[in-house]
């Protein structure tokens, strides 16, 4: 089994990365494996190095230990860089120049039928530059041209869906096409086990997302996929907030031929009233709790995850 911790060093950890954190380290050592840390830090307007460090004296502190050297995703741009060009040249991607606003005008436009929906990454978008006439790309045969590493560049979910979907018998003999995770935690709604989304799940309720930034020429789907696969993780564990992008990330292994790890979703630690802890929680940031004296044993205790043997 290898698993593995995935902060963002752009604020302190608190105890909801302590209790995400534990759990990874616990699930590898229970069964003799590894436990690996990967920074996620594509976002460079909001990674700082001075968080970094402070996350891994934190994460010692706590007494776990981890495979060296951890993976910078900063330092990875070219393999990102590969993927999106086998997806591009596929004729999977579409460059978008869509703002926000756009996507919000779009998406409740009466014409474009009564429903807006809401996905993991927020709006379903409504496919206004998937339809529109790039003037510079003749007869959408995009793979004849450069990936455009200056834009925006969204996955064609039609297409996307079409090609990794396999075809699955479900109860009474039915068939349909889907791809599917094994999830050893929990969901939102509870959901574990064989977690499937059909073909028309993932076009009208995931749709067209980003799968590259024009600011980061990368983005969180892309760089996790390819990253999971790189450094070989076996078991995912992350909150339960991102339960839903896993059907993103599962399509996205299927087209760059990657293997889909187990997946173990968590609950996430909330404050006294209800609400998860953000990176603006200082007040719940470990460093408090150790200038106050607490032991790496009492964080297991607030967290629920007891001792480590
Ligand atoms: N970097 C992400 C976070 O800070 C973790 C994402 C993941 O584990 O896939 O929430």
């Amino acid at each position: 089994m290898r698993t593995r911790f995935a902060p963002s060093p752009t604020g302190p950890l608190h105890l909801g990365h302590a209790f995400a954190a534990i759990l990874a380290h616990d699930m590898a050592m229970h069964s003799g494996g590894d436990f690996l840390i990967r920074v996620e830090d594509i976002d460079r307007s909001r990674a700082r190095p001075e968080w970094e460090e402070r996350i891994f004296e934190d994460l010692a502190w706590l007494g776990l230990g981890w495979e060296t050297p951890v993976l910078r995703q900063s330092e990875r741009n070219q393999f990102y860089q590969q993927a999106l060009q086998s997806l591009w040249q596929r004729d999977l991607l579409y460059p978008c120049d869509c703002t926000r606003r756009d996507i919000e005008q779009a998406a409740t436009a009466p014409q474009e039928g009564a429903q807006t929906l809401t996905g993991p990454d927020g709006l379903v978008y409504p496919g206004t530059c998937r339809r529109k006439d790039w003037p510079d790309f003749h007869n959408h045969d995009w793979s004849r041209y450069p990936y455009p590493q200056q834009m925006t560049t969204r996955l064609m979910m039609a297409l996307a869906a079409k090609s990794v979907c396999e075809h699955n018998v479900i109860g009474s003999g039915k068939i349909r096409w889907s791809v599917g995770f094994n999830e050893t935690g929990r969901g939102p709604q509870g959901e574990h086990g064989w977690i499937e989304a059909d073909q028309a799940t993932l076009v009208e309720q995931i749709g067209d997302v980003v799968v590259a930034r024009k600011d980061m020429a990368t983005s969180y789907h892309l760089s996790v996929v390819v990253d999971d696969a790189a450094q070989g993780i076996t078991h995912v564990t992350r909150g339960e907030d991102l339960f839903e992008a896993t059907k993103i990330h599962v399509v996205l292994q299927g087209l760059l031929g990657l293997p889909t790890p187990t997946y173990h979703h968590h609950l996430l630690i909330r404050d006294a009233a209800g609400k998860r802890l953000a990176k603006r929680d200082d007040a719940r940031a470990l460093h408090k709790y150790r200038a106050e004296g607490a032991s790496p044993a009492d964080i297991r205790r607030m967290v629920g995850l007891g001792s480590s043997t």
